[in-house]
Order: structure tokens, then sequence, then C-alpha cells
């Protein structure tokens, strides 16, 4: 049962094959049979898992089952989860138990599906490599001496291993669709707004967005369903229909036009990644698309943009972290000064105390405008980028990473690490949608090719997606495992 995709499990449980109960209970037997090696879980929620797959079982025999009921998933510890420890894989919330659920764990929850339990991350998703997280890094499991990917890097590694089918991830400049990359598995990050961010602990709250990881597009598109649509509790939020994510997956791509941007081939680029990503290019010509060049002038600067905005964020959304209301506090305060001081410099960890000093910096009086203005318009030409390429193509095309998976401890320089998101990062600035798909393997390491279309264009990038895994196998591939 582990092999199979959620719509495959749908069907089985809709032709009572198998009930929810025996499904969550083999994938929870899989989860304590392997996790001990990927650490892909921080926390497992077995029982409340169990009951929540008998509650889906009656539920279908009454008649009243949905098309997601009694699937298991797994959620990214950023998740508020009532009751349950929500860590963002720091210190910080060690001990933190959410008191309510995020508006899309409601919504899957509403619409019937189990959870599994949270998934491992980097530090409140500062990361491309999950070894920034308080509860250890994660393995991936095509090669455990290799990164899984970050900061959503637990939930990569639990679908791609088969613990869970599907899981949530949240993408601030990367997060869902490189972890998807490393890990061979299909991840979409939605525009900004498609998905309530209420109850997503905050990292840099213009760019967060929460979506899918499954092992397929149609996957996605069913997860989509649920997950998308206005929230009044979250003001970013947008008011607009939500289509049918399913429906059109398989329109034929004839006339496609795609654009290549010519910044995303050029150097740092790793050969083998541009050669997968060319590759399923063709494939997509063979499917009857048009490929045309196009440039995304200021590819160049999103990094340097990114790495101001997203920190003055992160610096003020985690000032309320100061050991008054909730999280860590450290022991036998002399002053309240002291009690700041000490919890925050117990609480953090070394990542995420650097983006806080960048972002307070970069606020403070006299650096204002030489960093934080200077990026905010420059993010503005990298918006008008996008839209002047998509006034031209329907997609872009390119590679989400610019390697394969590396090695545990082999990026030890934080510039290093940032350059991993210099085809992600761009997006999140623009706040249109992405998906990464499987698209190759190189010496036994899965390959990601990232496609973008214009804001709200996710459900045309999921036909787009699907149609390629219809004509491809590489989303099938799974890495070995001993049983
Ligand atoms: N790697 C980027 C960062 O560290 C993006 C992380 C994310 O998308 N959450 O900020």
């Amino acid at each position: 049962m582990h092999d199979k995709t959620l719509a495959e499990l749908a069907r089985g449980l809709a032709a009572g094959d198998f009930s929810s109960r025996e499904l969550t209970s083999s994938l929870l037997e899989r989860i304590k049979r392997h996790d001990p090696a990927l650490n892909s879980f921080i926390t497992v929620t077995g029982e409340q898992a169990l009951k929540e797959a008998e509650a889906a079982d009656a539920l279908r025999h009454k008649g009243e089952a949905g098309i997601l009921s009694g699937l298991p998933l797994a959620y990214k510890d950023i998740f508020c989860t009532e009751g349950v420890r929500t860590s963002a894989g720091s210190k910080m919330l060690d001990n933190f138990i959410a008191p309510y659920n995020a508006t899309v764990v409601e919504k899957l929850r509403h619409a019937g599906t189990v959870s599994l339990g949270k998934t491992n991350m980097d530090e409140f998703a500062m990361g491309s490599s999950n070894e920034n997280s308080y509860y250890g890094p994660v393995k991936n499991p095509w090669n455990p001496t290799l990164v899984p990917g970050g900061s959503s890097g637990g939930s990569a590694a639990a679908v791609a291993a088969g613990l869970v089918p599907a899981a949530l991830g949240t993408d601030t400049g990367g997060s869902i669709r490189q972890p998807a990359a490393f890990c061979g598995i299909t991840g979409l990050k939605p525009t900004y707004g498609r998905v309530s961010r209420y109850g997503m602990i905050a990292y840099a709250s213009s760019l967060d967005q929460a979506g899918p990881m499954a092992r397929t597009a149609e996957d996605c598109a069913m997860l989509m369903n649920a997950m998308a649509g206005h929230d009044a509790r979250d003001s970013t939020s947008v008011s607009r229909n939500v289509p049918d994510y399913t429906l059109g997956l398989d329109k034929p791509l004839n006339g496609l036009k795609i654009g290549l941007p010519v910044e995303y081939f050029g150097e740092g680029l790793a050969p083998e990644v541009e050669t997968a990503v060319r590759e399923a290019v063709r494939v997509y010509e063979s499917l009857g698309a048009q490929v045309i060049d196009v440039s995304l002038p200021h590819t160049s600067m999103a990094i340097p943009a990114y790495y101001v905005i997203a920190p003055a964020e992160a610096s003020a959304n985690l000032s309320r972290y100061d050991g008054v209301r909730f999280g860590h506090r450290c022991e036998d305060p002399v002053d309240l000064e002291d009690l700041y001081k000490r919890t925050r410099a117990e609480g953090f960890g070394d990542e995420v105390k650097r983006r806080i000093l960048i972002g307070t910096h970069t606020l403070s009086e006299g650096f204002f405008d030489a960093y934080y203005r200077k990026a905010q318009q420059i993010r503005r030409l990298i918006r008008q980028d996008f839209l002047d390429a998509f006034a031209r193509v329907d997609v872009l095309m390119g590679p989400a990473a610019p390697t394969t998976a590396f090695e545990l401890g082999s990026r030890a320089d934080p510039v290093q690490m940032y350059l991993q998101d210099i085809y992600t990062i761009a997006i999140n600035l623009a706040g249109i949608p992405g998906i990464s798909v499987p698209a190759g393997l190189v010496d036994n390491r899965p390959v990601g090719l990232q496609i973008l279309g214009p804001h709200f264009g996710e459900a045309h990038l999921l036909n787009v997606a699907h149609v390629f895994q219809q004509a491809t196998d590489w989303h099938q591939r799974r890495p070995e495992i001993k049983e």
C-alpha cells in the first residue's frame, strides 16, 4: 500500500479493498521501522491517527465519505495542530502545544484526511538542507549521506520513503520545490494568497505560502481542492473562486508556449541537471509544445534582495518569542532584560540568530533606505520580469535547484547555502506559483524540473505537470529501502 498515490489509495478505499484503519496502521508500522534512520518526523500521532481512520471508515459505511476521506497525510511542523506539539523545528517551541488548528489543517481534517504526525524541518523554515533543525538533520531516502533539501525536508523524505502518501510543506524561497526535487517527488508552491497562512508559524509573511507535496501532480490537485480559498482570518488570502484542480489535468499540450529563461541555464548550474532538464523540455516538444528563449534580467539580484527582505520580516515575526507568553523560558532570570537575552540565546539556533541580526540591522535607522527600501524596489523589478515573460509564453521551465542533493555537512558557509535558492527565490518575491516534478536520476540522485506560471495559474501548472507524468515514469521511481 505504501507505493500507491493518493488517487490510487482513494480508489482502493472506495472499492473496499482496504480500510483507512488498515492503511493507517500499516503506514504507522513503516514509520516505526524506517523513520529512526531518516528522522523525517518530529512527532508521530499514532493513536489519534487510528481514531481518525476509524471515524473515516464509519463515515464510509454510512455512504458519507468524500474523495479525501481516510487518506493519511503529514504536516510540516510549522502548521499549528490543536493539542499536538508544534515546534517549527526549534528548541524555542519544543514545549509548545498549539491551542488551535491552522486553517489548512482544519480544512483537510474536515475533508476526512488522517494526520500521521508532524514532519521535521529547518528551524523556523530557514534553510535549504534540513540541517538547521533542533531535532537533528533529515536523511535523504535515496542515500542517507545526502541531505533531503529544506526547509520542508521531513515532508519530502517521508513521502519519498513511502511513509506517507502526501504531506504539506511551506515555501518562502523554495522550501517545497527544492526538497521535492532532491527527493524525487512533486511539490507545488501556490500563488501567494491562494492558501490561507492562518496558523502557519510565520517566517517571512509576504513570502510564506503552504502547498502540497506528493508523488504526482494529480495528488497535488486533489489536495489543493481542499486547501485553497479565502480565509477571513488571513488578511492576505485572496477572495477568488477556487477551480476544481483535478478537472483539466489531461488537457493536451499542443501549442503550449514554454519559455526557457536564459538566466536559469547559466553559470553555477550542474551539467547533469541541465541535461536532465533539457531532456524534459524535449519531451514537451514531442507533446506539441513550442520552446522560446526568454530573459528574466533581474535574476542575479533575487538572492541579495530576498536575503534582506526575508530576514527583515523574520526579525519582526520572531520578536514574539520573548519567554513571557509561550515557548522556551530561561531558568531564574534576574530581571526582564536577562529573561529576554538568555531565553533567546538559548532558544534559537545559529542560522535563526544570524537572520535576526541581519534583519534588525537592515531595518534600523540609517540602513533602512540603503537595504530594505532598495530590496523592495528590486522585488518590484523581479515581479515585472515575470509579467513581461508571461506576456509572451504560457509557462516557464528550468531547474528547481542548481545541483542534485548534496552531502550532509558539505555546505558550512551560509552564502554557499543561500546560492541553492537561485532558481526558486524570485518566484516568492513575485508571488507566482511554481511546481517541481521529477525529471531524471543522476547517480541515483533525483532531478527536479521547475515549471512556473502566472498568478493563479496553478490549475494550468498541474495540467502541464500531469501530462508530463503520463509520458514519463520519473515520478514512479522509488528509492531502495531495505524492508
Ligand atoms: N532557503 C531559503 C531560506 O533559508 C528558503 C526557505 C523557505 O522557503 N522556507 O530562507
